[in-house]
């Protein structure tokens, strides 16, 4: 018996054409930023230390302004609704897994999937800085300190009744596409792939990935 797909599906640069994360400090952080961002990218630091650590430099006051600037600037990847869409008339379960923030990756995706098809990371603002909460963190198999651990929200699906996919962009995709049966990748997740001879599909748009899964139900 054939295995029943699963998608999960990154959000930041994969669904959204630019990384969020990036753009708010660009737009609301303090200069120096970027040192902590090249030590994520460099894997000097880990991402959930990273993240937490760029989060902190904004004031909690700024939420509201940091939601509705995404809101107003973010746009979705081409085919996106349309691949979402395709997954549900085939029955294949979409899961977001994102390293993304909840205060404005729901209000990005509202209306388009539902909450609980969405992982990602959570948020305090509480204290006079914003605080990133880490609900999904990473199991006794994963010891990067993901912060939304990606390989453990795979490993939570039977690998002997599901074909895992993985579609994503950058290095926080790297662990769960070591151990997904297929990858799409796009960007930095291409040079990752290869550097450690992860196969892969590139692609470009939503619209590709679709081509590809109806080409792979006909021929088999
Ligand atoms: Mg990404
Ligand atoms: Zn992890």
């Amino acid at each position: 018996m054939s295995k029943r797909k699963i998608i999960f599906c990154d959000f930041d640069g994969t669904i959204t054409e630019k990384d969020n994360i990036i753009d708010i400090m660009k737009n609301f952080a303090p200069r120096g930023w970027e040192y902590t961002k090249d030590q994520i990218l460099k894997q000097e630091i880990s991402i959930r230390e990273g993240v937490g650590k760029l989060f902190s430099l904004i004031p909690s006051n700024k939420k509201n302004e940091i939601a509705d600037y995404v809101l107003s600037t973010a746009k979705l990847r081409e085919g996106f609704k349309d691949f979402v869409a395709y997954t549900k008339e085939n029955n294949i379960p979409l899961y977001i897994v994102s390293g993304g923030i909840d205060f404005f990756v729901y209000p990005m995706l509202n209306g388009i999937i539902n909450k609980e098809q969405i992982y990602c990371n959570g948020s305090s603002f509480q204290g006079e800085k914003i605080q990133i909460l880490w609900p999904h963190s990473c199991d006794s198999g994963c010891n990067n300190d993901c912060g939304c651990c990606k390989p453990t929200i795979l490993r939570g699906f039977d690998s002997s009744t599901y074909e895992k996919i993985v579609v994503g962009d950058s290095i926080t995709d790297l662990q769960a596409a070591k151990i997904a049966d297929k990858v799409f990748a796009r960007d930095y997740l291409i040079e990752k792939c290869k550097q450690h001879h992860i196969p892969f599909i590139p692609f470009s748009t939503f619209y590709e990935i679709i081509e590809f899964l109806e080409e792979k139900e006909v021929t088999i």
